[in-house]
């Protein structure tokens, strides 16, 4: 998968540990950050492809990317 996205995200900036947060606050920053990220898209896009657990990526938390693969599964 094309990671050309990665060099335009808005979290360029943050220590990587932000994205990987050990609370619910945490979770809220990190999204906030996601917020105004141009390529979150491509970001959930490719934390989905790859299965990846952990961690706030493209807006959503685990929970949520959990959700979205299995809402895709029961689509197909
Ligand atoms: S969506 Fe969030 S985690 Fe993904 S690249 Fe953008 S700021 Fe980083």
């Amino acid at each position: 998968m094309n990671k050309i996205w990665m060099e335009q995200s808005a979290c360029t900036d943050f220590s990587s540990d932000v994205f990987f947060p050990s609370d619910g606050m945490g979770v809220i920053n990190a999204k906030s950050i996601c917020e105004n990220c141009s390529v979150s898209k491509s970001c959930l896009e490719y934390a989905l492809h790859n299965h990846i657990d952990h961690g706030v990526w493209g807006g959503c938390s685990e929970r949520q990317r959990r959700r979205i693969l299995k809402a895709r599964r029961i689509d197909r």
